[in-house]
Parts: structure tokens; C-alpha cells; sequence
């Protein structure tokens, strides 16, 4: 239970003084919902409003708070768009406020002629004139003190202004408790940052510009805190982890030997070393928790089936979980042959499958008479009993939280080995905060025959002749992925958008075009991607479903349209679906200028290079980690605060900290423990505190 000196902390929004259901509306759009959330929402820059020149000497573009006398107004002529002015000066020189949309009324209110007022805001010059539209304040200088000196600017959203965010800021701040202090004493000195309250109070009402810097002492404390909460508990779950007894799984290699007769071809020095390493982890008592990361193309799928039947051989049971239905669909079907060529029993368990089919499924499975079950999160669902289960593969990880995984191995009836696979080049930074200590194996080396992919970008002007040069390559056998990307936040304008590129391609290139995107329905999909696959359709029109893990080997053309509004990652998995046969592939980025510089970096590294590697710790330079793997749905931990693009460094620091404290006091039950429990649950990581409890 979260302790009672935090409540404040996690009460909604709503209940601030002021806050009503239309702000807290808005403010919920950017994520906030509770007191905390809003304290984790940090300013980006300061104005300093007691920046004070003469009108002539201020710079363009840059807030000043300016001292002026009201000379005459002049409002805009009856239904003209022309904006209201207010002609003001001072000794240096003349001033116009300017007003558009104005409400004539206000406006004289608070600037009566003759009168001398403050007016803070942008100054601009146009025409040689300088002048202030909309001053963000505008005071009599007697109430000069009413001008914050350092006012801390927020992100925002349509609707929401800078002032009722600070005032339900302001407010919040007025709730925070003092907590008690979870960092080590000397380390807190060492480092000379504030405690918890103070940093929190510094980072939201600064008292001087620096205090707002990423890396100031307030900033750096309150992420090394979340890296902190991050670390202990992933230390936690692996010690749970290793608590539990492993066991011995050791196959006699046979059915393997079977699948290996069956492939057409040999498997890479890689695929072979890392089998070897799960299989040495899978010998001993001790639970496996191994990461592999193979570049997109890589060949992961035959190492997870290999591993799957050093289980089966062991007379265990093994499980593959993939992050969405096409995938664990095509996984299953890839497999089928191999696994009957093994003679292992091979079953499929998705959303889909209901009523009494998936009874017997389940049925079988618990009695043992499945050997490998392949599926979606519908494999985690509590009526899902293996006989006995020894090893799990976790594939597209990234796509899962923690709790996901401890969900599938809590179905063994010992400790399950767990392999976890992603084609995500994962920098070591941030494999630390998602997986702790995994071991870690790469497969580095492609399979053989693969030719590089020809990267190009284009312009968005020049459409048509991508669509004429799609009509050549599709006349002479290539099959085309062409994907449409999110267009808003919405999957309706998102859907608009693929469906109405579908209408001109088919159009264009006649009826050899499909469409695929995530509100179909999966028998839907299916059939496309099957359609696709067997050349019954050329062009694949996509939304980004396809994005993870897809497989169609005679696919040599992928189509990115609005490529600058993707990820350095996303593009890179993206592309990772063609060059995946014998044959030479290209990939084109179509854009749509004006294009911002890391938007440009983006395209450039794209054509720069295939390496999935580089590409990550570019996209870590280029971005932030925040952002690294996309969306939400990434299951990698998202930082509020901590930015490990600046805050690298205190990784380390905070693992070495976390496993330092849980040796000395491994319940968390003295002072320092304690406290570090309150740290958890302010960072809501209260799942491992149940690891704590029931330990
Ligand atoms: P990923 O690592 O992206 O999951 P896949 O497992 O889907 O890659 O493999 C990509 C393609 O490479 C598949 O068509 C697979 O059959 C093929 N492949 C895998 N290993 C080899 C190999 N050793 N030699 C040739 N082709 C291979
Ligand atoms: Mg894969």
C-alpha cells in the first residue's frame, strides 16, 4: 500500500484550488492527471522578465519587459482583419502593442492614454518599428512586484496557456510534502544537490536561469532519483529471479538435428554461438535471463526455435510471446514445418481463439501433449496451465513490460528460463534501465547472399514519379511495401490517410494493391498479408503495423512516405522488411519539406548506413531515450525527469547505489530501506514492492 505521506502527491489534479474539469481536460492531454504528474511536468526554459531596455535597444525576438507611457490608440477600421494598435514610446523611442482579434474594451481598460505601463513580452520589429503583440503582462509600474523576475515556461497544449498551467503549479507546489531523504548522506553532499522537496520547489519556481538546465543540481538530483527507483527494482525482480531455484535443461540435441537436416540452409557462425550460450545457461541450476539482440534480418526466429526444442528434447514444454498477432501468426507458421519435421507438437493461442477449441488447446497443453505454444499476450491470461514449461521466449521484448514476463514464467512449474529477443539495437544505457543485468548475446553477422539496401529520399513533389517507378518494378515481379505513417495522434486520420493512398494506388497500378492497418480485423489482415506473401498482391499499403518483425522475403521495395515524422529506429525496423531474400533491395524515404535539421541528420544517417547499432546511438544523440523506441506502447521504462541523454552517466551510479543498499539491507526495513520504499512508490513501482513483501 502506497504510504500515506505521498497521498498528497496522488490526488487528481481537480482537486487544486482553481483547477476545474476544462483545465484538468487539457492538462490530461499532456499525460497529467495527479499532483505528482504535474510536478514531473518540467519547465523547458525560463523568461527572465527583468530583462529592462530603453524600446530602441531591445533585440528582436526576445523577451523584455518594457517601461512605456500610452500615447493614442488606433483601432482596427470596422471588419477589417487589420489588428487594434496602441501607439506607446518611451525617451528612446516608439512602441506599438499590437492586438488582433481584440476586445476593444479591455484593451482601454488597461492602457489608458497618458498613462505609463509595464508591457512584457516578445519585441519584434517590422517595418523598422518595434512592437509587442499580445504583452503576456501589462501593469501599472506600481505593481511592478506582480512580474514573476524568472517565470519557467512550459510544453503545452492547444487550449492551455502558460498562466493556468503555472497557476496549477503553483498550487501543487503548495501540496508537496517534505519526504524522507532516500539518497545516501555523502553522496547527497558529494554531489551538492538539494533534497527532494527543495529540488522539486527549485526546478518549478527557478532562482536563477541555470536552475531550469537539464543538468542543474535540482534536475540531476530528482532523475538520479528515478534512475534510482528504476534500478532497485529491477534488482529486486532479478533477485526474486535467482531465489528460486533453476533447474537442469539439457536436450540430447536430436530433434535439433532434425531441423537442421530440414533448413535449406546452414546457420551463421553467430546463430550457432548464440545457441551455444543459451544452451550453456539452460545446463545450469541457475534461471536464464538472456537478451539476444540481433539486427532486424538477423535470423532471431530459427535461434528461439532451436532453443524451444533444447526444452522439448529435455521433456519440458517452451512458449514463444510476440507482441502482436501477425507476427505470433506468422511465427507459428514459419515454424509448423520445422517443428513436424522435429516431430514436436507445435500449437498456435491468440485473442482469437475462443470457446471450445480453445479448451481442448488448453487441455492439451496442460496434459503435455503440446510441446511449443506460440501466441500473444493471450498466452500471460491466468487460465493458461502448461504441464511443464521450462522455457519462455520473449520476442520484440520491448513491446513487454517486466510484469509481462514474470507473468509467463510464473507458469512453470520450477523457475522458467527466459530468453528474450529483440531486433531493436538496444544501446547499452538503455538495455540497463529496461533489463538490469541480462546477460546479453548479439548476432552480429547477417545470413549469407543478403545485398545491401539501396537507400534514397525524395521529395513528396515528385510522388508521381515513385508511383511510375512502383508500376516498372511491379511489372517485372517485385513486391512493394509502401507505408503510410501516423498522421495525428488518431488512428481515424491515421486510417484516412492509407486508405486514401490505397484509392490512388489502386488506381495508378490497378487492383494489384492491398491495404493493411490496425483497426482490420485479424482474420482481415491475415488474408492480405497471405495475399502479399504469395504474390496474389504487389503493393502493400501499410499503416505501421508492419513495422515489427513482418517476414516476406521476395519483398525488395519499402515506401516510406512522410519519412521525417519517424524515428531513426522506426525507420530502421522499417526497412529492415526488405533485403531480406537473395535479391537487391531499395528503400525510398519520401519527404515533405521544409525539413528540420534533425530531421535531416535522420535521413542522412539513413542513407549513411545499415547498421542497426549506429543507428540506435545516433537516434539516442538525435533524440533523447524518452523517445527512443517510439510510442507508449514501448514497454520501455519512459522517464518523466531523467533524460539519458544527458543523464548517462548516472546510470551507472544509481545500479551500482541499488545493488549496494539491497545487499546491506535487503528487505529495505532500515532507515535509508525505508525511505527508499516511499521512493518506489512515488515512482510507482509498486509492483516491486510486492517482490519486497512476499520475498
Ligand atoms: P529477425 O532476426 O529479424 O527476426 P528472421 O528470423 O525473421 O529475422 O529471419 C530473416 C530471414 O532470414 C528469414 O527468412 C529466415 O528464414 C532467414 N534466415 C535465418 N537464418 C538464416 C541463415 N543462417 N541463412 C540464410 N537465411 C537465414
Ligand atoms: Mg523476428
Amino acid at each position: 500500500m502506497r504510504p500515506e505521506i505521498l497521498f498528497p502527491l496522488f490526488a487528481e489534479i481537480t482537486t487544486l484550488p482553481g483547477i476545474g474539469g476544462r483545465t484538468a481536460a487539457h492538462l490530461g492531454r499532456l499525460g497529467i492527471r495527479t499532483i505528482a504528474d504535474l510536478l514531473w511536468h518540467l519547465p523547458v526554459s525560463v523568461v527572465d522578465r527583468s530583462y529592462s531596455p530603453a524600446v530602441m535597444e531591445a533585440p528582436d525576438g526576445v523577451i523584455a519587459t518594457l517601461l512605456v507611457t500610452v500615447g493614442k490608440h488606433e483601432p482596427a477600421p470596422r471588419r477589417s482583419k487589420r489588428p487594434y494598435r496602441v501607439k506607446c514610446y518611451d525617451d528612446s523611442g516608439p512602441l506599438d502593442l499590437v492586438f488582433f482579434h481584440p476586445n476593444a474594451d479591455y484593451i482601454q481598460d488597461m492602457l489608458p492614454v497618458g498613462a505609463e505601463r509595464l508591457v512584457s513580452g516578445k519585441v519584434e520589429h517590422f517595418q523598422g518599428q518595434a512592437q509587442m503583440s499580445h504583452p503576456d503582462y501589462i501593469l501599472p509600474p506600481s505593481r511592478r512586484a506582480e512580474l514573476p523576475k524568472l517565470e519557467p515556461v512550459y510544453a503545452l497544449t492547444a487550449g492551455l496557456s502558460g498562466k493556468m498551467i503555472r497557476k496549477a503549479v503553483l498550487a501543487a507546489l503548495d501540496k508537496v510534502p517534505e519526504l524522507p531523504e532516500w539518497l545516501d548522506a555523502g553522496h547527497l553532499k558529494a554531489q551538492g544537490w538539494p533534497s527532494w522537496k527543495t529540488a522539486v520547489e527549485r526546478a518549478h519556481s527557478p532562482k536563477s536561469p541555470t536552475d531550469v538546465a537539464i543538468n542543474s543540481p535540482a534536475r540531476t538530483r530528482l532523475a538520479y532519483d528515478e534512475l534510482l527507483s528504476n534500478q532497485l527494482a529491477l534488482v529486486l525482480v532479478r533477485d526474486r529471479m535467482r531465489k528460486r531455484k533453476g533447474r537442469v535443461i539439457r536436450g540430447d540435441g536430436q530433434m535439433q538435428d532434425k531441423v537442421r537436416a530440414a533448413l535449406p540452409f546452414a546457420l551463421t557462425g553467430d546463430q550457432e554461438a548464440v545457441l551455444a550460450e543459451i544452451a550453456h545457461d539452460m545446463a545450469e541450476p541457475a534461471a536464464m535471463l538472456r537478451l539476444v539482440q540481433g539486427d532486424v534480418g538477423s535470423g532471431k526466429t530459427i535461434v528461439a526455435l532451436m532453443a524451444m526444442l533444447n526444452a522439448v528434447e529435455a521433456g519440458a514444454q517452451a512458449a514463444l510471446l510476440a507482441p502482436t498477432e501477425i507476427l505470433a501468426r506468422q511465427h507459428a507458421a514459419t515454424l509448423a514445418p520445422l517443428a513436424e519435421a522435429a516431430g514436436v507438437r507445435l500449437q498456435l493461442l491468440t485473442g482469437r481463439d475462443k470457446g471450445k477449441a480453445r479448451q481442448r488447446l488448453l487441455d492439451d497443453l496442460a496434459s503435455g501433449e503440446i510441446d511449443i505454444l506460440v501466441g500473444t499476450h493471450a498466452l500471460i491470461e491466468k487460465d493458461v496451465e502448461f504441464h511443464d514449461l521450462a522455457l519462455a521466449v520473449i520476442d520484440e521484448q520491448h513491446r513487454f513490460g517486466v510484469h509481462q514476463r514474470l507473468k509467463l514464467t510464473s507458469k512453470g512449474r520450477d523457475v522458467v528460463d527466459v530468453l528474450v529477443m529483440t531486433a531493436t539495437p538496444i544501446p547499452r544505457t538503455l538495455a540497463l534501465t529496461a533489463y538490469g543485468d541480462m546477460d546479453v548475446s548479439r548476432i552480429v553477422e547477417k545470413p549469407p547472399g543478403r545485398k545491401p539496401i539501396e537507400t534514397r529520399t525524395i521529395s513528396s513533389d515528385r510522388l508521381g514519379e515513385v508511383v511510375a517507378g512502383v508500376g516498372r518494378a511491379i511489372k517485372q515481379g517485385a513486391r512493394v511495401y509502401w507505408v503510410c505513417p501516423l498522421v495525428e495522434e488518431s488512428e481515424v486520420s491515421d486510417l484516412a490517410a492509407a486508405e486514401a493512398r490505397h484509392k490512388v494506388l489502386t488506381e495508378a497500378l490497378g487492383d494489384k494493391v492491398g491495404l493493411v492497418h490496425g483497426r482490420m480485423k485479424g482474420a482481415e489482415k491475415d488474408a492480405v498479408m497471405a495475399d502479399f506473401a504469395a504474390g496474389r498482391i504487389s503493393v502493400l499499403v501499410a499503416t505501421t503495423v508492419i513495422e515489427v518483425g513482418v517476414d516476406v522475403p521476395e519483398a525488395t521495395v519499402m515506401i516510406i512516405e512522410h519519412a521525417e515524422r519517424f524515428g531513426l529506429s522506426q525507420l530502421h525496423q522499417l526497412r529492415g522488411r526488405v533485403g531480406r531474400g537473395g535479391d537487391k533491395s531499395s528503400c525510398l524515404l519520401v519527404y515533405s519539406g521544409p525539413l528540420g535539421e534533425t530531421a535531416h541528420a535522420r535521413l542522412a544517417i539513413m542513407r549513411e548506413t545499415e547498421d542497426g547499432f549506429r543507428i540506435a546511438e545516433e537516434d539516442l544523440r538525435l533524440r533523447g531515450a524518452g523517445e527512443l523506441l517510439g510510442t507508449r506502447q514501448s514497454g520501455m521504462p519512459e522517464f518523466r525527469v531523467a533524460d539519458l541523454a544527458v543523464h548517462q552517466d548516472l546510470l551507472a551510479t544509481a545500479r551500482k547505489d541499488a545493488v549496494l543498499v539491497l545487499t546491506q539491507d535487503p528487505r529495505l526495513e532500515g532507515e535509508r530501506g525505508r525511505a527508499l520504499r516511499v521512493l518506489l512508490y512515488l515512482f510507482e513501482r509498486d509492483a516491486a514492492i510486492r517482490y519486497l513483501q512476499s520475498g
